[in-house]
């Protein structure tokens, strides 16, 4: 038993609460269940060397490094974790990879698809379109996905990926005022570094809240800039959950992953589910992925 695929509901608890800041769970928005976190001191993330297909400068992977940077600044002065940049690889996969090389990727999907898979495809059952076809297929009105793998019964993150949804959303840069009609040069529409701070939030372990102000708040507006900088709340998630000197906390402890007493998940038991989730005003609510741990793994 328990080698089967468990899928996690993602009955995020939009707008419930007003938290500082809001830990995801391995339910998401159960607090019974326990929280998701890195374990390891360095985490490297890689960007996909195509970027955005729909833009011709490519200052988004500037803005996606400056994303994290913000964060690892958070990070360096009183968190446990490095958040470091790979150089960026050809792979357009996203989820855990059991065998071989693991990625922590962040890419840009420019199309959808319903447009670009026959509706009949097995993929979209299977929940495997995206990687089989390189494009988006969840909410067409979410702006960005984050993808994390855990073992669900310790919270402990092995994989985190971002994918930006460039099929239906104009990603901008620039830091003049929101574009209007007539779109003026520099102006801001779907911000990549507003977008990706706040991903990079759920990719180190964040859920969403309604505080105001926060860096997780769910919706972003067009025009919208200001999730480029970290709020106070978010910052002392860091603080909290990586605390420099010591180990990363979870939110009870982790359950004895000894050598006995529970049944297996050996072998192929490994499976996992994934559950996109568009969050109801724009961007995007984290996309867990489950996966139970094998035995014997450490
Ligand atoms: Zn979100």
């Amino acid at each position: 038993m328990g080698a089967l695929a468990s899928w996690v509901v993602l009955a995020v608890a939009l707008g419930q609460s007003s938290a500082p800041y809001v830990r995801s769970r391995v339910s998401p928005g159960d607090d019974t269940t326990q929280c998701l976190y890195w374990t390891q001191t360095r985490v490297v993330w890689q960007q996909s060397t195509v970027g955005n297909q729909k833009v011709t400068n490519h200052t988004e992977f500037q803005a996606i490094t400056d994303s994290f940077k913000s964060w690892q600044d958070v990070f360096a002065s009183c968190g446990n974790l490095t958040l470091a940049e790979g150089p960026r690889v050809d792979s357009r996969t996203v989820g855990y990879a059991r065998t071989g090389d693991n990625i922590n990727l962040i890419l840009f999907r420019t199309r959808a698809c319903r447009d670009v898979v026959d509706a009949s495809d097995a993929c979209f059952a299977a929940d495997t379109c995206a990687n089989t076809y390189d494009c988006w297929d969840d909410s067409a009105g979410t702006i960005a996905i984050t993808l994390t793998t855990y073992d669900e019964r310790t919270g402990i993150v092995y994989d985190s990926d971002i994918s930006f949804n460039a099929a239906s959303f104009n990603f901008t840069t620039g830091n003049g005022g929101p574009c209007g009609i007539v779109s003026s040069p520099g102006c801001v529409d779907t911000d990549v570094q507003n977008t990706a701070t706040h991903e990079v939030g759920h990719f180190v372990g964040l859920d969403h809240t309604l505080a105001t102000g926060s860096t997780m708040n769910p919706s972003a507006p067009p025009g919208e800039v200001s999730k480029r900088n970290i709020d106070t709340g978010s910052q002392s998630f860091v603080c909290a959950a990586y605390p420099k000197g010591s180990a990363s906390k979870p939110c009870f402890p982790v359950p004895d992953t000894g050598g006995n007493g529970d049944d297996d998940d050996d072998g192929d038991g490994c499976s996992a589910a994934a559950g996109g989730l568009a969050a109801l005003p724009l961007l995007a609510a984290a996309s867990l992925l489950a996966r139970r741990r094998r035995r014997g793994a450490r």
